[in-house]
């Protein structure tokens, strides 16, 4: 028998839950199955051994969520824990190379003309390039489902108009 605490984090087939892919659909069981569907990402979930853990059937790589009670967490980010460490070296590949390129035009001005603005333009996509690399390495370190999500909010968007 389980104790008492994990018992009300254990998942039931008689509740819904939030789901925890596009963040407002409601999971509830698929009558007569061990496994969740979300009304609105459409997304089948089966619950693993382990009870209060949750398991996309649908999507690969699998993720697992694990249930605490009141919300999901992730199984698959584990204990990552984004320092400021991070956030300080994603800070400085996103300004720092931009910064250089944008230095270097100050430093030694174009001599005019239509070449004028491609110092501007140069450093605009050197920002762009790294800020996407560090979004990129984000969505990765969180296996967070950006097309997934972004389907799901559309496929709501359209529903409500
Ligand atoms: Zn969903």
């Amino acid at each position: 028998m389980a104790r008492s605490e994990t018992v009300k984090h254990l998942l039931s087939y008689d509740d819904t839950y939030p789901c925890p892919v596009c963040r407002f659909g409601q999971l509830s069981n698929i009558t007569l199955t061990e496994a969740f569907g979300c009304n609105t990402c459409r997304h089948i979930f089966i619950t693993s051994s382990r009870q209060n853990q949750l398991k996309i059937a649908d999507r690969e790589p699998a993720m697992t969520w694990r249930w605490n009670g009141q919300t999901w967490r992730g199984e698959h980010i584990g204990d990552l824990e984004l320092s400021w460490v991070y956030w300080l070296a994603a800070l400085a590949l996103i300004s720092f190379p931009p910064g250089l390129v944008g230095l270097t035009a100050l430093i030694f001005p174009s001599p005019g003309g239509g070449m004028a603005l491609f110092p501007i333009i140069w450093t605009g996509i050197t920002f762009a390039a790294h800020l996407s690399i560090v979004l990129w390495l984000l969505t990765e370190a969180y296996q967070f489902p950006v097309w997934v999500y972004l389907k799901a909010r559309w496929q709501r968007l359209f529903q409500l108009g």
